[in-house]
Order: C-alpha cells, then structure tokens, then sequence
C-alpha cells in the first residue's frame, strides 16, 4: 500500500481537476491514502497539512468538468535549488508519502524527474541530521513518480494530445465564431493572437478549424518579405473571389527565420498598408484557459489519471519515471525523461535557427 500524492504545477490547463479527481479516486479504490499538493513546488516546500492535505472520495466532487485547478498552481524557484527539494523531500516523509504524480508541463516534469534521481541522497541526508528516524528512512527511501502533462499548448514530446488542448482549441474557434460576423458585415480583416508559447499547434488547429485566411506558427518561419508577400497575394486572392471578411491567426510563438518575433501588429501593418484593409487585432489572452474543460479532455484526463496510479503502484526503484501519454488513441506509458529531453532538443534547434531538425524531432515522436 502506498499513499500517493497529485500536484498540479506550472500553467493552468482545463482538465487538471478531472486528473485530480481520478487520481485522488483510483488512490483510495486501490485502498491507498491520497493526498493533494496544493500550489506545485511551493506547496511542497512548504509543506504542512495546509499544502499537503489528505484527500476523501468527496472532496472531488465536482471537479470533473471544471476548469483550472482547484488545489492551486504557482511557479516556485526554490525548488529549483537544492535546498528547495531537501525541504520537499522532508515534507513528503513527514506526510508520509510514496508516490508523487505531477500533472504539469516540460518544466514542472523536469521538476519531478530531478527530485526522484536525487531523492536517495536527499532523505540520506535527512537521515545523517537525524530530521527523520530510520524506520521513515527505511519506508521512504524510494519515490514513486510519474508525469501527467497539462498544458493548453500540446507542446509535449511523445504524447499526442496534452491535457487541456482541446479546451483551448474549442474556446478559439468559439471565439473566431464571433469575430466572423463582424468581419463579414464591415468587410472587416481581424488579426487573432492566440497562446501556445513556442509552439504552434493551437493556431494551425484554429486556422484549420476556422478556415483562417493565414496562419503564422513557430515552426514554419520564414523570412519578413516572404510571409508579407505571401499573406498579401492569398487575401488578395480570397478577396478578389468576392470573400468579405479575413481572419489571421498568429501564434504568440511566431517568428521569422532570424528568429525575430512576429506580432499581431506587424501583420495589421501589413494587412493596411498593403491591402488597405479595415484591420482589428484581437489578442484572446487568458479567455483561452478558462471554461469548463470539453469531454476530450475529460476523458483523458481521468484515464489518465487512473492508470498514473496503477503506474504509481507497479514501479520499482529500477524502472524510469513514467509518463502517461495517450497515443494513436491509447493511453500508453512512455520514459519521462525521453519525452522531456525531446521537448527540450526541439525548442532547442528552433533556437539554433536549425528547423529542419526542430521538425524532423517532432516527426519522429
Ligand atoms: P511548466 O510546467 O508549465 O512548463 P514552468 O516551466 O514554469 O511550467 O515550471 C513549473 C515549476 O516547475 C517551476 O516553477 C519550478 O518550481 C519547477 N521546475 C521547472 N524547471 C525545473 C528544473 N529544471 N528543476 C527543478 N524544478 C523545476
């Protein structure tokens, strides 16, 4: 038996609660403790049952369908540091527990991944300072850990889909809906500005399922007169077929091919002074996160989340942290670290100007 914990941690994603819920759920059916971690990393330095508080079947009631996360989130620098995770490492014991499934991004997995390769010489040291006793020291000398990635930005090496992109996604489209009218009654262009960090999935999805006129994405830069002159000849040309409104999507990530930034406003400029176009910008911002998580994400948030703790339960202090992915459809457990290292290597090679090889990582996932 062993008492597992769930942590959400980094941005907030819609579908973080179905995954708390089904881990708090699937714990105690398995007849284990379950426990919340509540504001990430911060939460666990601290400790104290005001942030590592134990979890009953009713507690999640409710937390199915709604969005963000309910025990909290935070970005917390200390457990960047060492001493950061010895506190960690102290609170867990102190707790009492095992298992620790971190539903987070890149950075948040990176995280857990690190605390569980230093934790035999963490709890050592514990040990040698006599802050906990040797029977703690004996129970406790493994951790469990497995990942969950929510993110809105589907921005995860090795898993098809991240927790919370399609909410996002769906919350976009909805969001175009309403822009169209408008565009179409004053023959109006609109820029859309939409999240995804250095990635450009939520606007390529967006523009696909908004049929937008130009999309902009990281990971198709090109250079400043190009994508000018490319953008402008397909207005022109939907324009010219007698279209009445156009719609830009540009991911927050968008840069050209020297990696300078391309913003809402550079493609307004161009979209006026070469088309003279009646051009908005609309920048959706944090509307994208909200909401009440869409059945997708519901749904692979709690089966996720069930077999996190089935993973949680099976491993042993040999096998690498797992990550629970879902993958051509099923859900499927893939090594942590690989599916961080190849989210990082990505971003990398984008850094390094070399998109073929950003690209031909992301294919071979
Ligand atoms: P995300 O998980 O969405 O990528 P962040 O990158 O902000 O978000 O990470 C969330 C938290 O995870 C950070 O505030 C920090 O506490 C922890 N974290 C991130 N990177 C590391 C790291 N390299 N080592 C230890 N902890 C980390």
């Amino acid at each position: 038996r062993r008492n597992i914990a769930v942590m959400t941690s980094g941005g907030d994603a819609p579908g973080m609660n179905a995954a708390v819920r089904a881990v708090v759920r699937a714990a105690i059916f398995r007849g284990c403790k379950a426990f919340a971690i509540r504001e990430g990393y911060e939460g666990l330095v601290r400790g104290g049952e005001k942030y590592i508080t134990e979890m009953k079947w009713q507690d999640v009631r409710g937390f199915l369908s709604e969005g963000g996360t309910n025990i909290g989130t935070a970005r917390c620098m200390e457990f960047k540091e060492r001493s950061g995770r010895l506190k960690g490492c102290l609170n867990m014991v102190k707790a009492g527990i095992d298992g620790l499934i971190v539903c987070g991004g890149d950075g948040s997995l990176t995280g857990a991944d690190l605390f569980r390769k230093e934790w035999p010489l963490l709890i050592a040291e514990l040990k040698e300072q006599k802050q906990i006793s040797h029977e703690q020291y004996e129970r406790h000398k493994n951790l469990y850990i497995c990942g969950m990635v929510g993110s809105i930005d589907n921005d995860m090496a090795t898993t098809d889909s991240t927790i919370g992109c399609y909410s996002a996604l769906d919350r976009i489209c909805r969001a175009v809906d309403y822009i169209d009218a408008t565009a179409n009654s004053h023959s109006r262009a609109f820029v859309v500005e939409v999240m995804g960090r250095h990635c450009g999935w939520l606007a390529l999805m967006a523009g696909i399922a908004t049929s937008a006129d130009y999309i902009l994405i990281p990971e198709k830069p090109a250079s400043s007169q190009d994508w000018q002159d490319q953008m402008t000849k397909i207005v022109k040309n939907h324009r010219s077929k007698g279209k009445r409104k156009t719609i830009v999507i540009v991911a927050e990530g968008a840069i050209t091919i020297d990696l300078k930034p391309i913003s809402a406003e550079d493609v307004k400029n161009v979209l006026v002074e070469r088309l003279g176009c009646d051009t908005r910008i609309t920048t959706l911002g944090h509307v994208q996160r909200g909401g009440t998580a869409v059945a997708f994400d519901r749904t692979i948030a709690t089966l996720q989340g069930v077999e996190a703790v089935k993973a949680v339960l099976e491993l042993t202090p040999d096998t690498p942290s797992p990550l629970i992915a879902i993958d051509e459809n099923k859900i499927r457990r893939k090594p942590l670290v690989e599916a961080v290292e190849i989210t990082k290597s990505v971003a990398a090679a984008i850094g390094e100007k070399d998109f073929e090889k950003a690209m031909s990582l992301r294919d071979s996932e």
